[in-house]
């Protein structure tokens, strides 16, 4: 039977776009929070309950709205930030879609008072529907609370993660942001306890306040901020803070250029921590990407690389080497396509991976061999063997995994008498049974012992860790049912990395919907 086609209601719609600007509860406050920024406050109170699934509260004194614009500010694509498509060239505020108040209001129990000097009005909103819109007492300021978060949606509800883990995302959300606007006063509580306050201050003054103190200082051209020593380098990347135009962003590549400005003083595999601050013209960066903002493209990639790695090495007291070897060091690309894509992709063909923690609540279209396709705004190509490679590869970091011991132990042949050291580094345990051969009696847990040969084999090929993951879960599988794509899926939301394969290969890509279109013209 054929369905009729209807148009969705207004109400409809807000509940389905509601899923694109509301992620999380994090999302959330981000969201509040920069409308506050928006609004030239000075003082910004942040308070959660629940890890803001039971309460976010965001009180500001910045500009406020009259009652006539405070009605209008939660109806969808209503923005007072952008007049035109023409004013994307030249943002200068955080916001600018006009959709995270009819989002965020479309999903929970939702109450708006604003004051813009000229009296009060309070609107109240439930899953979308106005309750109430009347006058109320408030000096000039915006507080947004919003209760039961997804009450009206219990699918979503049911992906979100446990309060102290939203909890968690919240105090990094709210650490950079205050970063980012060291002249603002926030405040963040949660469940009654005080997380962070602050007073107006200096930047380096609020990087020491939220990170701690970094050393090492970069004031290079449109780069500022502080960095930290090379033997206070981390396994992990969340030391790494990057701000463009006070936006924090992620940026594979300027991590990548900030390790190489460190030469040959970093461990492998460890990550320096930094606060970085970079301010261009809006036209040399496009953040009109992501809903969530936290993606830009440059309009020259390869100078901004040069440019971080030039600043940290400068910090240290260097020029960096001949300006030959310079250029013909290429920098990492993960914004433009493998070279061996197909021709007609890589000519006008722009694949952007993204950084963001991907609900799975996305729904999985297909896997097609080693792909999983999602939809999202465009698609999103999954290389779940890349994805697989980070997941293992963060595993063999880890000291502390399992191991099982064989029911028979496995012989095996090896090339050379190093490798018993590597192997046992990895929590492998063999002993030599003949020249070159090896048996193998235990082996860890997330190594399984059918595989272990072509693991071996890739081990021996690659030398590196890097290498070795990558080439095993090359070998180990051509294709993976949809539950095995949507686990790794998942189990690659929780690897500190989950934009690039060890061997700093973009995972996924997004294709955007123009450009599909394009490719049939
Ligand atoms: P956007 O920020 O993309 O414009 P939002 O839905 O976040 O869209 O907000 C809609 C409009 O509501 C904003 O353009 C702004 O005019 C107004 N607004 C939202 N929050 C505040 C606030 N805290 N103070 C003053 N005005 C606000
Ligand atoms: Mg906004």
């Amino acid at each position: 039977m054929a369905l009729k086609i209807l148009k969705l209601s207004e109400e409809a719609i807000n509940k389905i776009a509601a899923g694109e600007v509301v992620e999380n509860p994090a999302s959330i406050v981000k969201e509040l929070v920069e409308n506050s920024l928006d609004a030239g406050a000075v003082r910004i109170e942040i308070t959660i309950e629940g890890g803001g699934i039971v309460l976010i509260r965001v009180e500001d004194d910045g500009s406020g709205m009259n009652g006539e614009d405070a009605l209008l500010s939660v109806e969808r694509h209503a923005t007072s930030k952008i007049r035109t498509a023409e004013d994307l060239e030249s943002l200068e505020t955080m916001g600018f879609r006009g959709e995270a108040l009819a989002a965020i209001s479309a999903v929970s129990r939702f109450e708006l008072k604003t004051n813009d000097g000229t009296g009060g009005t309070s609107i109240q909103i439930e899953g979308g529907r106005i309750i109430s819109v009347k006058p109320c007492a408030r000096n000039r300021g915006t507080t947004i609370e919003m209760r039961s978060l997804f009450f009206n949606t219990p699918a979503r509800k049911k992906f979100l993660k446990s309060p102290a883990a939203n909890t968690a995302l919240i105090t990094r959300t709210v650490e950079t942001l205050a970063l980012a606007h060291p002249e603002v006063a926030f405040s963040f509580v949660s469940q009654g306890g005080v997380i962070l306050q602050t007073v107006p201050e200096e930047w380096k003054q609020r990087v020491e306040k939220i990170i701690g103190k970094m050393p090492l200082e970069i004031a290079s051209g449109p780069i500022r901020g502080l960095v930290s020593l090379p033997e206070e380098a981390k396994s992990h990347r969340r030391g790494q803070y990057l701000f463009i135009n006070r936006r924090p962003i992620f940026s594979p590549v300027i991590a990548r250029a900030v390790k190489m400005g460190y030469g040959t003083r970093l461990a492998e595999n460890s990550h320096p921590g930094f606060a970085l601050f970079l301010d261009i013209s809006p036209q040399e960066v496009d953040v009109n990407v992501h809903p969530q903002k936290k993606e830009v493209r440059f309009s020259d990639e390869k100078a901004i690389f040069h440019l971080f790695q030039k600043a940290v090495s400068r910090a240290f007291g260097e020029e960096m080497e001949s300006f030959s070897s310079t250029l013909s060091f290429t920098p990492p690309a993960p914004f433009s396509f493998a070279e061996n894509s197909p021709p007609m992709f890589s000519q006008n063909f722009k694949a952007i991976p993204l950084v963001f923690d991907l609900p799975i609540s996305e729904r999985p279209l297909a896997v097609i061999d080693h792909f999983l396709l999602l939809q999202r705004e465009g698609f999103f190509l999954i290389d779940l063997q890349a994805a697989h490679a980070r997941v293992l590869f963060e595993t063999l970091g880890r000291k502390k995994t399992g191991t099982q011991m064989l029911l028979q132990p496995l012989e095996v042949f090896v090339e050379n008498e190093e490798i018993v050291e590597e192997l046992t580094g990895l929590g492998i345990d063999c002993r030599w049974i003949g020249k070159s051969t090896l048996a193998i009696d235990a082996l860890p847990t997330w190594l399984e012992a059918s595989g272990f040969e072509s693991f071996l084999a890739a081990w021996q090929k690659g030398k590196k860790r890097e290498a070795a993951s990558v080439n095993y879960c090359r070998s180990l599988k051509k294709k993976y049912t949809l539950d095995e794509a949507i686990s790794l899926w998942q189990e690659l939301q929780n690897c500190e990395e989950c934009q690039l394969d060890p061997n700093l290969k973009p995972i996924w890509i997004k294709i955007e919907k123009q450009h599909l279109q394009s490719l049939f013209t």
